[in-house]
């Protein structure tokens, strides 16, 4: 195994929309995976046909292509070990639950709901927990209780039956861990599992671990949840006599003040997607935001994601997918659980809008005119974008902080007004308007000399003209330097904006 390139699988179940504490594990895989020159593959976890969501499947496919975490293998690819969906594979597990019957290593048993329940109220009334265990399992009905022929009789005749695995009494096992070390349970803590059923479904457990091993998986990497299940899991290798995959169970995703699993309900509360693209509730209705559909771009949800757990050493924060699969190692992985923070996932989207060109964020930007039905030439939108891209969090904004380059305002702010017009504010506006005019070409530098020159030489309250002039053109008393956003409306445009004002503020001029 030593020599092997690593196989690795991010491998969900289909119950809804994926988590993104999920999605955090497949990048680990993925990076893990491209920096050892190995493969990542998805397999689709669904024999619990009750907890089956219509639409969880392809969500994730689709999670994954906006991401740009491409599979080497697996559902929608393929590859020479599949089927890669359990539900498919179902008939390749009865062999493996009835060798380990053989075996010694597990048992058919025939306790009834009822009677379990029974035996769980009985040891209540004692302020017990019962467990199916070492201790208890020669008092239940199974197959180390009843005769070989009684037992075949009842299997042959239809009776439902569960097989479970049978943990040797008092043993201590030991679970390799690459980002924990070695954990050590005691075989008497754990109770008989049940790996299969006799609708010939397997459960978790065992397909899990005839899957991982038929698969070749070299390396599990998954969340902390699971680590209760990696003793029996180990023990199933062992049973089986196949040589175990390496485990690395990653650390918690924490809520943003650190007590405890971030769960949905905290994006809810907390105004943040935990999904990583919008989810309509096939059966509630009921829609979660998705970091697509609020803005985020995917670069900026890899990387921070790649951050929320494990760290290369150093002061950088912003790497690229490439950057990440080379610097990543499983031992730089911290052992304690990554607090996610709203303003840190906020910080690197904005990081990466700036990053991208005017030209890669029209497509954004011009689903957000197209949708308030206005029309633009593509040139002055770029030399609006250019101006505007490092106002934006998210490219949503780009109307709010730039909607006046394409329609002039109809409304002035009462606040700012009261604060900048003075007497005679209009009619110096125009004689403004009249400097900015002067050059048969406009000359942004030239105009700006001029129009300084004047208000020094008239000695004009420089911060009320200038922003009595900026709220004729945007409508209140912000954006970016004046000259700046005359130089792109254009001076015919920002004549019309000056008298518009002028005759809202001070009335009509004749
Ligand atoms: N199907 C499990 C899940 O939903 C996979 C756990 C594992 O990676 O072993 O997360």
């Amino acid at each position: 195994m030593e020599n092997m390139k690593p196989r690795v699988r991010f491998a969900p179940s289909p119950t809804g929309p994926l988590h993104i504490g999920g999605v955090r594990t497949a990048l680990y895989n993925y990076l893990f995976a491209k920096k050892n020159g190995g493969s990542f593959l998805l397999r689709i976890e669904d024999t619990d046909q009750t907890r089956f969501v219509p639409g969880a499947e392809e969500y994730i496919i689709e999670a994954f292509q906006w991401l740009g975490l491409k599979f080497d293998e697996g559902v929608g690819i393929g590859g020479e070990y599949g089927p890669y969906k359990q539900s498919e594979r179902k008939p390749m597990y009865k062999p493996y639950a009835e060798q380990l019957v053989r075996d010694g290593w597990a048992y058919y048993a025939f306790d009834t709901p009822e009677s379990l329940d029974a035996k769980r109220k009985e040891a209540e009334v004692q302020k017990k927990t019962f467990q199916y265990d070492a201790s208890t399992r020669m008092s239940m009905v199974n197959s180390l209780t009843l005769s070989a022929e009684e037992t075949e009789k009842r299997i042959a005749s239809g009776e439902p039956f569960v097989v479970r695995f049978k943990y040797p009494a008092d043993t201590d096992i030991h679970v390799h861990d690459l980002i924990r070390g070695e954990v050590v349970i005691n075989s008497n803590l754990l109770d008989d599992k049940v790996l299969y059923k006799s609708d010939g479904m397997p459960t978790y457990h065992l397909a899990n671990i005839v899957d991982d091993h038929t698969m070749k998986i070299t390396h599990v990497i998954r969340g902390e949840e699971w680590l209760p299940s990696a003793p029996l899991h180990v023990m199933l290798y062992k049973a089986f006599g196949w040589e175990a995959p390496q485990f690395a169970h990653l650390p918690l995703l924490l809520k943003p003040d650190g007590n405890g699993k971030l769960s949905k309900r905290d994006g809810d509360r907390l105004g943040f997607p935990v999904f990583p693209l919008e989810w309509h509730d096939p059966k509630s209705g009921e829609v979660s935001s998705g970091y697509r559909e609020t803005g985020y771009l995917p670069e900026a949800v890899v990387n921070m994601l790649a951050l929320l757990g494990w760290n290369p050493g150093t002061e950088q924060e912003i790497f690229s997918l490439d950057e990440l699969v080379n610097l990543f190692s499983l031992d730089k992985i911290s052992k304690s659980g990554a607090k996610f923070s709203l303003d840190k996932a906020k910080w690197f989207n904005h990081e990466y809008i700036q990053m991208k060109s005017s030209k890669e964020l029209m497509p954004y930007i011009t689903k957000i005119m197209d949708e308030k039905g206005v029309a633009y030439e593509e040139d002055y939108l770029l030399k609006v974008i250019d101006l505007m891209k490092e106002r934006l969090t998210f490219p949503g904004e780009f109307w709010e902080q730039a909607g006046f380059f394409f329609v002039a305002p109809t409304e002035y702010s009462a606040q700012d007004l009261k604060k900048r017009w003075k007497e005679g504010t209009g009619e110096k506006l125009r004689v403004i308007d009249e400097l900015l005019r002067k050059d048969e070409v406009f000359d942004m530098q030239a105009a700006h000399d001029r129009v300084m020159e004047h208000i020094k030489a008239n000695e004009w309250n420089m911060g009320a003209v200038l922003n009595s002039m900026r709220i004729g053109i945007v409508g209140c008393a912000r954006g970016p330097e004046l000259f700046t956003m005359i130089n792109i409306l254009g001076t015919d445009e920002v004549h019309k904006r000056t008298e518009a004002v002028i005759n809202a503020v001070e009335g009509g001029d004749n």
